[in-house]
């Protein structure tokens, strides 16, 4: 069964068009995959949908065979442990430490002390930042501080994670170095998605490519997209 699906799904927001219009799409578990299209073309919506942040007009959001269509309090909570988010923004507490920011989730939810101290370095590694945990988010590059959001988003250890738009802040070479981390993760089993609208992106990940255009979404030929020189 597919470890993301969305069945027949429309979505539109009050203020205007279809944004998403009957739209099938499914992911195997284990893959890594890029979603494209022009600015403004319900790329993040997609994404929204899987992590509970939006709810469709009509159909089915499935996430690992459950519907995730209208989830509230605990049950939302437990999607969001199963799929990890970053964003083009990364979204840190510029008053926390990297540890902390890292830390943050674990200890939401609970989670032992001894355990919050054992995981955090072991992501903050795997990122390659394992000596900037007592850094201010402020003292990292954007690229780096990139880089702790995944970790605080892979930390609780999600099978998912999806990647809205992460590089569109950072120059060409934090780019691929997130997008090399991202590929990394997704080779020990992790599910990525990942939105972008930087061709140069798209050819060197060399993963499927779907577009959405029109409220449809398409596969894409990696070879139909055009490199501007
Ligand atoms: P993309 O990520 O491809 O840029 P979005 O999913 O952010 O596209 O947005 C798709 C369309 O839906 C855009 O026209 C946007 O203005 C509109 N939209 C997104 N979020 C909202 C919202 N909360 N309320 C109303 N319209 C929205
Ligand atoms: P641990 O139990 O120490 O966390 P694991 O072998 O399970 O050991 O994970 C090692 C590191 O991999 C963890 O610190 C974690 O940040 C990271 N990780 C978590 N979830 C995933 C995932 N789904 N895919 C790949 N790496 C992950």
């Amino acid at each position: 069964a597919p470890i993301l699906h969305l069945e027949q799904v429309t979505k539109s927001y009050r203020s205007g068009r279809f944004c998403l219009h009957n739209v099938d799409f499914q992911l195997a578990a284990g893959t890594f995959t890029l979603l494209t299209g022009p600015s403004g073309a319900g790329k993040s919506t997609l994404l929204k949908l899987f992590y509970g942040a939006e709810q469709p007009d009509r159909g089915q959001v499935l996430v690992q065979g459950q519907s995730v269509n209208r989830l509230q309090g605990r049950a939302l909570a437990y999607l969001r442990r199963q799929v990890g988010v970053i964003f083009q923004d990364y979204k840190l507490l510029e008053r926390r430490t990297i540890a902390e920011n890292v830390a943050f989730v674990l200890a939401a939810r609970g989670l032992a002390w001894s355990e919050i101290q054992r995981r955090v370095p072991a992501a903050l590694s795997l990122v390659g930042l394992a000596d900037r945990g007592n850094c201010f988010p402020d003292a990292l590059s954007g690229g780096e501080q990139q880089r702790v959001s995944i970790a605080r988003a892979i930390v609780g250890h999600p099978r998912i994670l999806l990647a809205d738009e992460p590089t569109g802040n950072l120059d060409r070479h934090n780019a691929l170095q997130v997008l090399k981390i991202l590929q990394q993760l997704n080779k020990k089993g992790l599910t990525v998605l990942m939105t972008t609208h930087d061709p140069h992106l798209v050819e060197m990940a060399q993963a499927p490519v779907w577009q959405i255009k029109s409220g449809r979404l398409s596969p894409v030929n990696n070879r139909d997209i055009l490199i501007q020189p």
